[in-house]
């Protein structure tokens, strides 16, 4: 470990190593830390990913790709089906990855691209000179090294601090947080579509999943928004899930954690600072899903970090493309989602049943989610009456 670099990325996850990647392969100095001693693991996550969004970053690889579905299914409370494509859910379902493989693979390819990857090494501060941020403080086998560079991108995930750190407000009310639980199950019949189960009956503010992890595997989780929560554990809720839905099903392991679901949130850039993936609070507020938009994040962060480089200029002034960039194509549809999941969260379950037995004769299995929405808005405008200004 050198004591200075281009760029130091803060969190080698999805976000952390494409932003480290992107800014190596033009030839930068860059740095990725990560305070795991191992990349990936333990995994937080139902591994989910579209395959479009997917294969803007890296070639799908079977070292990682645990399974293949064909679509996704979106059960109402009383069972009712919605049977949507792989395309039809606007590319959210393809694959269930194998995180701990997949992240380490992104891991690779940013370090083979010529970035330096120090594991077990955690940010602890950053340093400062004239109100830019100019490094880390950072924590390595017990000694704290001083470690400059021209821009730190905070990559650290939900928990984040470097922007805190860096006087950016990321702060996360109950409401803006899904508290999640998950078990990897089998002796299940786990089917090739990914599953989403909605209304209070499953669990409150949230949605049960069940990811296909092989023939006989899945990923079963659900979340709870905070501000819904009360007393309710996550994990109980879905030791009910299982005992009801799949009695017969085996547990081998448990994943708990959060997921940030506020919507875009004001600021993401100063002075030689940007924030990405989670940490910028990019995932998608209606499904939680974050893993494509981190890493379509990281791509636009170390775009811009080039451009820093190239102008020798790295203020807020500068590095806020980024800002403009994500806010343009990220930010648009995460607006849509938290539309979307304010809307669902006043609904009852009777009413979610009745949404879903407006579909019944209509074939949506091979439209995509932007055409049965509409339908959905003509035939219920009363239910949906919110969301009229995503349709004019
Ligand atoms: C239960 C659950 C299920 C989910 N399911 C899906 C899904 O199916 N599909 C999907 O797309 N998304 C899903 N997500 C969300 C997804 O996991 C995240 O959006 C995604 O991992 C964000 O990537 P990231 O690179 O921003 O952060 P992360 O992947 O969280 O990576 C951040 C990294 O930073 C490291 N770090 C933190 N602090 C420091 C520090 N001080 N110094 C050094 N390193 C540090 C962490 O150890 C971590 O490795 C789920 C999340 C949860 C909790």
């Amino acid at each position: 470990m050198k004591n200075s670099y281009d760029v130091i990325v803060v969190g080698a996850g999805p976000g952390g190593s494409i932003t480290a990647k992107t800014c190596a392969e033009a030839g930068l100095d860059v740095l990725l830390i990560e305070k795991r001693q191992e990349i990936g693991d333990p995994v937080r996550c139902a591994e989910g990913v579209g395959k479009e969004g997917l294969k803007r970053h890296i070639e799908p690889d079977n070292r990682w790709i645990a399974a293949e579905v064909k679509g996704s299914k979106i059960l109402a409370p009383d069972g009712t089906e919605i049977k949507m494509s792989e395309e039809a859910s606007s590319g959210k379902a393809g694959y269930t990855l194998e995180r701990k493989v997949f992240d380490r693979a992104l891991a690779q390819q940013a370090a083979m691209a010529g970035t330096e990857v120090m594991v077990k090494t955690r940010a602890i501060g950053l340093l400062r000179n004239n109100g830019m941020v100019r490094g880390i403080n950072a924590m390595y086998m017990g000694e704290t090294h001083e470690i400059r560079a021209n821009i730190v991108i905070g990559a650290d995930g939900v928990e984040s601090k470097v922007g805190r750190w860096g006087g950016i407000d990321t702060s996360l009310k109950p409401g803006d947080i899904d508290t999640c639980a998950q078990f990897l199950v089998t002796n299940i019949d786990a089917g090739d579509y990914s599953k989403f189960y909605l209304g209070e009956i499953y669990t409150p503010g949230g949605y049960v999943w069940v990811f296909p992890k092989g023939k006989n595997t899945a990923n079963v989780g659900l979340g709870i928004l905070g501000s819904k929560a009360g007393n309710t554990r996550p994990i109980s809720l879905l030791h009910k899930f299982i005992e009801t839905y799949l009695p017969h099903a085996k547990i081998l392991e448990m994943v708990v954690g959060g997921v940030p679901v506020s919507g875009p949130i004001k600021k993401t850039v100063t002075d030689g600072l940007m924030l990405v993936g989670d940490a910028a609070r990019q995932s998608d507020p209606l499904t939680g899903g974050g893993i494509i938009n981190a890493m379509d994040a990281g791509k636009m962060a170390g775009e811009v970090c080039i451009k820093a480089k190239e102008k020798g200029d790295y203020s807020a002034k500068t590095l806020k493309e980024y800002e403009d960039k994500w806010r343009a194509t990220i930010g648009k549809e995460l607006s849509k989602s938290l539309l979307v999941k304010n809307m669902l969260l006043k609904l009852s379950d009777e009413q979610l049943n009745q949404l879903a037995h407006s579909l019944e004769g209509v074939d949506t299995s091979k439209m995509a989610l932007q055409k049965v929405l509409p339908i959905l808005f003509k035939k219920n405008p009363r239910i949906l009456w919110e969301l009229r200004t995503l349709f004019v």
